[in-house]
């Protein structure tokens, strides 16, 4: 039978706005050694903003136009901070057949032409021949007109207040390793890992990738019951929440699917709820015991 004090330590985590959904996940908790966030909209904000268009014959204007409509198809943080720098101006452009290629971006056709906005893996996979001349540090989002290279969008995101408490946090309640998963490029990845202090970041990754990703943690634990857990904002992320010992799903923002492939839902975007989620885990345990 389930003890007394795991309902009141589900209680009492629902009252911190961490959902726990069921008593053997408040258990597993205790045990957490090794917690491995994704970036985008867990670590950081995922509120991106337009910093700089680098156009190559088009206008800013147009590459932003052609780059929104495909974005109109997505809901990619990315997507709507794209949407939000072109004002949506009326116009008669017949947007259709969007394909979102996860971990890479989107295609659409616009006016009977193929357009394709997304990272260097998708510019490479449809040989469009990309450059970056941006020196800024943000996300480079690379656009193509029927496969031929038209230029480049930079775009920013922060990291959110609470992250670099988080993580200490974390180390001070018995994990031992954190790690930092993402599809971003390898340059944006490092900068958000070294002002967090994580301390392991792997970038560039797809979808899948990050699945075998934490198929090598959960192979190399060092004791049987170490618990190794995911944290993500569940875009792309449900089968890396549902691998892992526990999946950590980030409230409102997080996809349905995220919300029910995880074992514990943050009602808020906080990551410092990780901390307590484990506390309230580790003082259910010790009045059993
Ligand atoms: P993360 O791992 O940071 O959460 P994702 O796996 O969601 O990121 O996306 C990885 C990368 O794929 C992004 O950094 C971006 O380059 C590209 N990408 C994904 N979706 C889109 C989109 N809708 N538009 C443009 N690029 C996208
Ligand atoms: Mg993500």
């Amino acid at each position: 039978s389930i003890p007394l004090s795991f309902f009141a330590g589900i209680g009492s985590a629902s009252h911190e706005g961490v959902l726990v959904k069921g008593s053997n996940y408040l258990e597993l908790l205790a045990d957490t050694k090794t917690i491995v966030f994704d970036k985008t909209g867990t670590l950081t904000k995922g509120v991106f903003e337009v910093v700089a268009v680098h156009p190559k014959t088009l206008s800013t204007k147009e590459l932003l136009h052609i780059a929104a409509h495909v974005e109109r198809f997505s809901t990619h943080p990315i997507a709507n901070s794209i949407r939000k720098a072109y004002s949506n101006e009326a116009d008669s452009c017949i947007v259709s057949d969007a394909t979102e290629i996860a971990g890479q971006g989107i295609e659409a056709m616009v006016n009977d032409h193929k357009v394709s906005v997304g990272n260097t893996k998708l510019m490479d996979s449809i040989g469009a021949k990309w450059n970056n001349c941006s020196k800024l540090k943000g996300t480079t989002i690379h656009v193509a007109l029927d496969n031929v290279y038209q230029g480049h969008i930079v775009i920013s995101d922060v990291i959110k207040e609470n992250s670099k408490c988080a993580i200490s946090e974390l180390k001070k309640n018995g994990v031992k390793q954190t790690v930092m998963l993402t599809g971003d490029s390898k340059s944006v990845a490092e900068n958000v890992a070294n002002e967090l202090k994580v301390d392991e970041v792997y970038s560039e990754l797809l979808p899948q990738n990050k699945v075998e990703e934490i198929e090598k943690i959960l192979a190399n634990k060092e004791n049987e019951k170490d618990v190794v857990a995911f944290v993500g904002d569940g875009i792309n992320d449900a089968p890396v929440l549902s691998r892992a010992d526990i999946g950590i799903a980030m409230g409102v923002l997080g996809s349905d699917a995220a919300i029910e492939a995880a074992d514990v839902v943050l009602m808020d975007d906080d990551p410092l709820k990780i901390a307590t989620a484990i506390r309230i885990s580790k003082k259910c345990l010790t009045i059993v015991k």
